[in-house]
C-alpha cells in the first residue's frame, strides 16, 4: 500500500493535533447542552471515532450514509439517503461530522435535509477543507486542515474503496490511476 502513495500531505501527528484542538473547542462550546454527532459514511467514520474521544462532554452519536443521484446531482447538490440515522434530533444540537468539504454540495443538501427535523441547531465539523473547489457557500464551523485542490486518500478517504485505513492524508501515485 505504501508504494501507491505519492506524497504525505498531512501527517498523522498533525491530524491528531487538529482533532485535539477541535474536540476541546466543541467541548467548551456545547457545555451543558444536548449534543448529537452525526458521522457521514463512509469517509467520516475515522474522524468521528477520533473526534468523539477528544470531546469531554456527554454526546450521543449516529451515522448517516448519503449518495449522489449521478452526474446531474454533482451540480444540483441533491443527495439520496442510503442509511438514515435511528435517533430523533428534534430540539437537540446537531454536529455533522464529515471527512472533507470539496464543492460543498453534499453538505449543503444534508444540512437542509436534517434541518427539516427540527434540531435546536445544526453545525458542521470537517477534518479537511478544499475551499478552492467550492460551488456553494458553505463553511464548516469546526474546520480542521485546509488543503490544496488535490485528490486525497487516507484517514477515511478512499480511492475505488481502498486506502481508507492509511493513517496519514496522502496523494495517490499516478501509476495507480493509470492502472484503472
Ligand atoms: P462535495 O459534495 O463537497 O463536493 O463532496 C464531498 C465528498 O466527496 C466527501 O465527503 C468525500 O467523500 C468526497 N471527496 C471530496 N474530495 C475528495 C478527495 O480529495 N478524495 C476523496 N477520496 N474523496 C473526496
Amino acid at each position: 500500500m505504501q508504494r501507491d502513495i505519492e506524497e504525505v500531505l498531512v501527517s498523522r501527528e498533525t491530524i491528531s493535533e487538529m482533532v485535539r484542538t477541535l474536540g476541546k473547542r466543541i467541548s467548551e462550546d456545547y457545555e451543558g447542552q444536548e449534543l448529537v454527532l452525526i458521522g457521514v459514511l463512509k469517509g467520516g467514520f475515522v474522524f468521528l471515532a477520533d473526534l468523539m474521544r477528544e470531546i469531554t462532554i456527554p454526546v450521543d452519536m449516529d451515522l448517516i450514509s448519503v449518495s449522489s443521484y449521478g452526474a446531474q446531482t454533482r451540480s444540483s447538490g441533491v443527495v439520496r439517503i442510503i442509511k438514515d440515522i435511528d435517533i430523533t434530533i428534534t430540539n437537540k444540537h446537531v454536529l455533522i461530522v464529515e471527512d472533507i468539504v470539496d464543492t460543498g454540495l453534499t453538505l449543503k443538501h444534508l444540512k437542509e435535509l436534517l434541518s427539516t427535523r427540527g434540531p435546536a441547531s445544526i453545525k458542521v465539523a470537517a477534518a479537511f477543507d478544499k475551499p478552492s473547489r467550492r460551488k456553494v457557500e458553505i463553511e464548516a464551523e469546526y474546520k480542521g486542515i485546509v488543503i490544496p485542490d488535490k485528490f486525497v486518500i487516507g484517514y477515511g478517504l478512499d480511492y475505488a474503496g481502498k486506502y481508507r485505513n492509511l493513517p496519514d492524508l496522502c496523494t495517490l501515485s499516478p501509476k495507480v490511476y493509470s492502472k484503472a
